[in-house]
């Protein structure tokens, strides 16, 4: 009896699709896939690698990453006259000036590298940045007056921040920051967890050669990243498989100028004024793209042995020094 009134029971319930269909436990489930994407961003050819189920998703969380990455040029260039940074050197020797979230963190986190370098790495170098940019273009060394006084325009003591206003005043007027040496790193860190708070963990953010690597792809150990390194310490040249990381590489292999025989880099010693002289780089892999990138800079103009020992009052920072032979 009991039995009967189970089947009856059973017999009379709402139909309810909670059980999948047959064709839905066969059919296909979505498949993990690479997608990547491409574009211009701050002047350098910029990738993203995204690894996930729907390439709708895909396409547009890279679309969000990209324009994160370019609102954050127009934030930070110092090539686009209106872009926020000149605005406030504009105003450097008038005061504090009201300045927005990406702006202040970038000049905060700049400030740290420039007193954990001892002021090798200083944004503060644009004067003599832009002097020998010029350089660059002319090929005529920039006069030792220019120069002078360029210099005196420089130091990262003389930004000075309010964190509670969000305010940040440059003390002299003439001063003028840069973040060439850090701004791709931090729009690579921006895009990638943009990336990740939209459901694309497993991803790769690769800015003009400074990567920022998400999760490691489906079944891997990580992303493979390619290293050169000739360095006493370390010389080979080998894959790294690297995730959750920063990778940044400086160097001049590029970006210099010979001017009487004499070679000039793009990176200047900001403690003598002068660009570097050799063409030797080093590869800095680190917690996140924007400390791989200043530290870069930063090992760049320190040299090996004092390099080394700023790399090691940072966690997880791995360093590979190449050497230019040919010189
Ligand atoms: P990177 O290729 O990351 O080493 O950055 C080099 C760029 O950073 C240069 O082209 C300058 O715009 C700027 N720069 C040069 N020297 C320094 C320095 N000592 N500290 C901070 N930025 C610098
Ligand atoms: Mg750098």
């Amino acid at each position: 009896m009991l039995g009967f009134s189970l089947a009856a029971l059973l017999g009379c319930a709402p139909v309810e699709r909670t059980i999948p269909t047959e064709a839905e436990v066969v059919g296909p489930a979505p498949v993990v896939r690479r997608h990547e994407f491409s574009r211009p961003i701050m002047g350098v050819a910029t990738r993203i690698v995204i690894y996930h189920k729907d390439p709708a998703h895909a396409r547009g969380a890279a679309e969000a990453a990209f324009a994160r990455m370019q609102a954050l040029d127009d934030v930070l260039s110092d090539f686009k006259p209106d872009s926020e940074v000149n605005q406030l050197c504009e105003r450097a020797g008038e005061g504090p000036t009201a300045v927005g979230d990406a702006l202040f963190d970038v000049v905060s986190r700049s400030v740290r590298f420039a007193h954990a370098s001892d002021g090798a790495f200083d944004v503060t170098v644009g004067p003599l940045v832009r002097l020998w940019r010029e350089a660059r273009m002319t090929g005529e060394r920039p006069p030792d007056g220019a120069l002078r006084e360029a210099r005196r325009r420089v130091g990262w003591q003389n930004i000075h921040m309010d964190e509670a206003k969000q305010t940040i005043a440059l003390k002299d007027r003439g001063m003028s920051l840069d973040f060439g040496a850090i701004g791709k790193g931090y729009a690579a860190d921006a895009a990638l967890d943009l990336l990740r708070e939209d459901g694309c963990p497993v991803a790769l953010i690769d800015l003009g050669g400074d990567l920022a690597l998400g999760d490691p792809p489906p079944g891997r150990d990580g992303w493979r990243v390619r290293v050169e390194f000739t360095g006493q310490a370390n010389a080979g040249r080998g894959v790294l498989v690297l995730s959750n990381c920063g990778v940044a590489t400086s160097g001049d292999a590029d970006q210099f100028i010979i001017i009487d025989g004499e070679r000039y880099s793009h990176i200047i010693d900001p403690r003598t004024g002068r660009p570097l002289r050799d063409s030797r780089g080093v590869s800095v892999i680190a917690q996140d793209a924007t400390t791989a990138d200043a530290l870069a800079s930063a090992i760049s103009v320190l040299r090996e042995e004092d390099g080394l020992k700023l790399a090691a009052t940072f966690e997880g920072v791995r360093l590979f020094f190449q050497n230019d032979d040919s010189r």
